[in-house]
């Protein structure tokens, strides 16, 4: 197989390094875009699509059926917790889920089972920063009685 735009995809793999955790292709589009790349949108697809079947890259759906992508720091299997505002994320094994999948997938019969779960929520930080935010909020501040 010819190996095609080889410096596009490595221009990929790098702007997905630089992320702060996971990103979607547009994200990744926009800042390529930024720098005058010159790469198009249907490449920084593809490009992810290569570098997450290879096991270079992490992907995952966010809640809102998106696909997002991230430079993976652990080679094997492993789960995340994604900051749903910030985009941190932090790698965690889960081996009451590995027992639990495997359990179930052969109480039920099934063979070569695979599970994707990953946890999304408010890191620390960011729900500091959002409870100081109601905490301000005029709807919860009290109102003269006239
Ligand atoms: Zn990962
Ligand atoms: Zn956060
Ligand atoms: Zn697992």
């Amino acid at each position: 197989m010819v190996q095609r735009n080889t410096w596009q995809r490595e221009r990929v793999r790098e702007a997905l390094t630089d992320a702060r955790g996971f990103v979607s292709a547009q994200s990744l589009h926009a800042t390529l875009r930024d720098e005058n790349t010159g790469i198009g949108l249907a490449t920084v697809y593809r490009a992810l699509a290569g570098l997450a079947a290879q096991g270079e890259a992490d992907s995952l759906q966010s809640p809102e059926g998106e696909a997002l992508y991230r430079a993976c720091v652990s080679a094997g299997h492993h789960h995340h917790l994604i900051c749903r505002s910030c985009g941190l994320t932090v790698e965690i094994e889960a081996t009451d889920v590995e027992q639990w999948a495997r359990a179930t997938a052969e109480r039920h019969g099934f063979r070569d089972a695979e599970h994707v779960v990953d946890i999304f929520g408010l890191c620390a930080q960011c729900a500091a920063v959002r409870g100081a935010a109601t905490a301000d909020d005029p709807r919860t501040e009290k109102r003269d009685a006239h």
